[in-house]
């Protein structure tokens, strides 16, 4: 197998595979886009919501904000030695309290961890008007693309050209392409190595 790194960006990476086949290709595909486990807010717990929006689509539009974080330092909630209670190695806690009138944005979801946080700042949320409340908590936690969009990690496809792949992974989460390409290698040689031991 010969790889070639074609571009390099923060958001994107384009490159070549020589000598592998259609099924390994595509194989890597899925598991970057389904398998990479990324952290999204999951729980929402409301304390006051006087803007326009329902409880409901306010934490629809706070699940789907990319968070940055450092990669594999969280356990997934259901497979953490808290027995999936919530701890700070398998969440990550918000808080976010405005008063209007003013545009709430991503930005201002405070993390209490410091090394987690939105990626941009300028995702709007709602719009509140003259004294009117938003006070929320909210939970991020691991997950994978797929269980539900929100925990997508990266849009990857390729064009196959006669005997080369050639690749574009674009990060849709807090990210780094690179990250989730080697991550997804790593993800497909753990389950190659499980075949190999039920063999
Ligand atoms: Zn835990």
């Amino acid at each position: 197998m010969k790889i070639k790194i074609l571009k390099k960006s923060d958001d994107e990476i384009e490159f070549e595979v020589t000598g592998r086949t259609p099924a390994f290709a595509n194989a890597l595909r899925r598991t970057m886009m389904v398998k990479v486990p990324v952290l999204a807010i999951e729980d929402v717990i409301f304390t006051a919501n006087d803007s326009p929006l329902f409880d409901e689509v306010i934490a629809h539009r706070l699940g789907l904000i990319p968070l940055k974080f450092v990669p594999k330092t969280f356990n997934r909630r259901d497979e953490c030695s808290c027995g999936g209670e919530g701890c700070i190695n398998c969440q990550v806690v918000f808080v976010l309290d405005k008063t209007g009138p003013c545009t709430v944005y991503s930005g201002d979801l405070k993390s209490t961890n410091p090394e987690v946080k939105p990626l941009y700042d300028n995702i709007p949320i709602t719009k509140l008007g003259e004294n009117q409340k938003l006070k929320l908590e909210a939970v991020a936690i691991m997950g994978t693309g797929k269980e539900h969009a929100k925990w997508k990690a990266a849009n990857a496809f390729y064009q196959y050209e006669g005997d080369k792949f050639k690749f574009t992974v674009e990060t849709v989460s807090g990210l780094s392409p690179k990250d989730i390409v080697i991550q997804a290698t790593e993800i497909l040689e753990s389950e190659a190595k499980e075949l190999k031991k039920a063999l």
